[in-house]
């Protein structure tokens, strides 16, 4: 089997993907919330919130879930290992969902402008299943509440790996620049500096490709 290219993607990277997508995601989207998808989404949301600070405005709200479809390969790990590529599993878990009770509740979802935040989208069947259930619960708090305002689900990644998808999502979002990637590229396993176990050796790898490809 032929060996997947593998990414090496700093914290420095990482925190520039999100300030040169800050002011787009400002003008196109201005979220009132951001909803993590975790444990890719969380430093980015985190990295994002302080460029799309707007003086005399309160910090955005991050809120998290916790999804999971990937397995580690099982004869070649005990658990996820740092830079091996994991396996599609075919169906989403929640580890995690939306606690709201700080925040007024779900229904102070309704009406608002709402950025789902994901380090990668790859096949998209993450990112369908976050946007579906979260229009399901937002639904149903819409209902309690006898409201017609409409909520605006985006979404930002870092990463979205130009391949065929398994997942959809609502046609108007994409149509409606909604849907925005820093940075879009082939079907590459990345490996991200949080999941890093050596910081050190995952920078060196990252600058070894660097000069690799300025030559
Ligand atoms: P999807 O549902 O789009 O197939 O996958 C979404 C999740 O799979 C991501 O949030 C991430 O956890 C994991 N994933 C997919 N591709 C990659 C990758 O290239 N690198 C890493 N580190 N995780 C990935």
């Amino acid at each position: 089997m032929a060996e997947v290219e593998k990414l090496y993607v700093t914290y420095n990277e990482v925190h520039k993907l999100c300030q040169e997508s800050a002011a787009r995601i400002l003008a196109d989207i201005n979220p009132q919330l951001m909803i993590a998808i975790g444990g890719g989404g969380y430093v980015p949301a985190r990295i994002l919130r302080s460029f799309l600070r707007q003086t005399g405005r309160p910090n955005i709200p991050i809120q998290a879930i916790g999804l999971s479809l990937y397995e580690s390969l099982p004869e070649t790990t005990n658990n996820a290992t740092p830079g091996v590529p994991e396996v599609p599993g075919t169906r989403v878990t929640r580890t995690q969902w939306l606690d709201m009770s700080a925040l007024g509740g779900m229904e102070n979802i309704v009406g608002k402008r709402v950025l789902i935040v994901d380090e990668v989208d790859d096949t998209r069947t993450t990112l369908e299943y976050a946007v579906k259930e979260l229009e399901k619960d937002v639904e149903a708090a819409r209902q309690r509440l006898g409201s017609n305002e409409k909520t605006e689900f985006s979404i930002f990644v870092l990463h979205n790996k130009d391949k065929q998808k398994k997942g959809f999502l609502p046609k108007e979002m994409i149509d409606s620049g909604r849907y925005i990637a820093a940075r879009t590229l082939g079907d590459a396993w990345i490996n991200y500096p949080w999941e890093a176990v050596d910081i050190d050796e995952h920078d060196r790898l990252a600058a070894e490709a660097a000069s690799r490809n300025a030559k």
